[in-house]
């Protein structure tokens, strides 16, 4: 079997746009685990040579926001658990947030190594926010453009080591 690779972090960070650029077009709905699962996406992802199974998790974003830590905490847990590595995305236009902040303490107590992902760092306007990642403790972060396409070998260089 292919090694795997959960995409995790709070809503709206990119995670489905990584998901969708290393997966391109061949990507399976998954619906085994109602309430926990229900809306997570894998796939078979190609990267620079490097093949591994890519699981996209989903943020509940249409769901009501009092709720959303608590699911969310619980997908991310199940995903990063049976994953051999996570990549843990934060938006770097917005730098660290509170809520990136306490999903980096729950990666922290996590066995599976978590590479950081500053994503959004298209622009100059990322830099401190890419800076400001290092707080996480999660070591560096690789800076990157999943819509764009940029920091796509400094990805592969990252994850290399796990897959
Ligand atoms: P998710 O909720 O974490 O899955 O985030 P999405 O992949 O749905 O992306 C949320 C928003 O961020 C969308 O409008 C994307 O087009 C945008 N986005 C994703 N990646 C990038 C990026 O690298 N740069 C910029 N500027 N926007 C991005
Ligand atoms: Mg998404």
């Amino acid at each position: 079997p292919l090694p795997t690779v959960a995409i995790v972090g709070r809503p709206n960070v990119g995670k489905s746009t990584l998901f969708n650029r290393l997966v391109g077009k061949k990507l399976a709905l998954v619906d085994d685990r109602p309430g926990v699962t229900r809306d997570r996406r894998e796939g078979d992802a190609h990267l620079l040579g490097l093949e591994f199974r890519v699981i996209d998790t989903a943020g509940y974003e249409d769901e009501d926001p009092q709720s959303l830590p608590g699911r969310m905490r619980k997908q991310t847990e199940a995903a990063v658990a049976e994953a051999d590595v996570a990549l843990f995305l934060i938006d770097a236009r917005e730098g660290v947030s509170p809520l990136d902040a306490e999903i980096a303490r729950w990666l922290r107590s996590s066995k599976t190594p978590i590479v950081l992902v500053a994503n959004k760092a298209e622009s100059r306007a990322s830099q401190p926010g890419v800076l400001d990642a290092y707080r996480l403790g999660l070591g560096d972060p690789v800076a990157m453009s999943a819509e764009h396409g940029e920091g796509v070998a400094d990805l592969f260089e990252s994850l290399r080591p796990h897959v």
